[in-house]
């Protein structure tokens, strides 16, 4: 079984001049011959990273597989400190140095990092975004990016819609499908939080 902790809750907010100040989530997941982490935060984050791993008692070379949930920049800013692993999924994109594997996400199949961990594809913010599903003692962890921004969003649609989505009804769907599937959710932009019963009830119904 794995253990998953979230080494940097993201944020997003409005400064007082009115400039977007936002970071993302960074988690890890640790299970017994797997170490990931998922997103790696701005570029000017690298010595947070280091410092958060050596809370764990881990260097860069110890992660197995980088996960990045899609290609912005606050979500793939230190993918070099990772280049012991054996693959980096960077949305659809699954690659060792040069090498690409194609995969076919684009078909809604999912890639197996090792039993009861898997990246699954979650188009609509961007639409090669992709979440990591951990089956954890607690239950299923998600860790989603931006298809959810925050726990906030589960009742304020505004908050998803307004931080970018490439297609608005494509993101919905996968947010239910998640929904449905997830106990535990790690959003992009905020900390971890429990799904509610009454949204895996709609989301089913
Ligand atoms: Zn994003």
């Amino acid at each position: 079984m794995y253990k998953v902790d979230v080494l940097f809750p993201g944020y997003a907010r409005l400064n007082s001049e009115g400039f977007m100040e936002a970071n993302g989530s960074c988690t890890l997941v640790v299970g017994e011959n797997v170490k990931v982490i998922v997103d790696t935060l701005t570029p000017w984050d690298k010595d947070l990273l280091l410092e958060k791993l050596k809370e764990y008692q881990l260097k860069p070379e110890d992660i197995t597989h980088l996960v990045c949930t899609h290609g912005h920049p606050d979500h793939v800013g230190n993918n070099n400190l990772f280049t012991a692993a054996k693959q980096h999924i960077v949305g659809f994109s699954v690659h060792h140095k040069d090498q690409f594997y194609l995969h076919p996400f684009d078909c809604g199949d999912s890639y197996e990092l090792a039993e009861n961990l898997y990246v699954l594809p979650t188009p609509g913010h961007t639409m090669d975004s992709v979440s990591l599903v951990v089956k954890t003692l607690d239950g299923m962890v998600v860790v989603a990016g931006d298809l959810f921004e925050n726990e906030q969003d589960l009742t304020d649609d505004k908050i998803w819609i307004d931080a970018g989505t490439e297609n608005e009804s494509l993101q919905r769907e996968q947010r239910e499908k998640v929904l449905k599937l997830a106990d535990f959710i790690i959003p992009g932009h905020g900390p971890m939080f429990p799904v509610p019963t009454k949204f895996k009830t709609e989301a089913g119904s």
